[in-house]
């Protein structure tokens, strides 16, 4: 179950409690002053860090060498190419037979 955050309206405190995605604010009782004025703080925490994320130069070469890695790998021929290379001749049968001997009559 997901973990809320919640600001009560009756006493200014904020408290957190884990609900259902189906619960509503308005039903959640405040756990300090047991007002049912309690307005639901959305992800304070997170939306902070996505809005003050900027991309570093570190982060941006390495998206470019990512980039560069995977036009490297495009460029490569594909793995079943290979399959189309017909295996060498290895049958002894077409290879001439040499060296029978020298024959030496009279
Ligand atoms: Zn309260």
């Amino acid at each position: 179950m997901p973990l809320y955050e919640y600001r009560c309206e009756q006493c200014s405190k904020q408290f957190e409690a884990t609900q259902s995605v189906h619960a509503r604010a308005e039903d959640t009782e405040c756990p300090f002053c047991h007002a049912q004025q309690a307005t639901r703080i959305l992800s304070s925490f997170a939306s902070k860090i996505a809005g003050d994320h900027k991309p570093g130069f570190a982060e941006i070469k390495a998206k470019a060498m990512n980039n560069e890695r995977m036009e490297r790998f495009a460029k490569l021929p594909p793995l079943n190419a290979k399959r189309n290379v017909p295996p060498p001749n290895t049958s002894s049968d077409s290879s001439p037979v040499t060296g029978t001997g020298s024959s030496s009559g009279s």
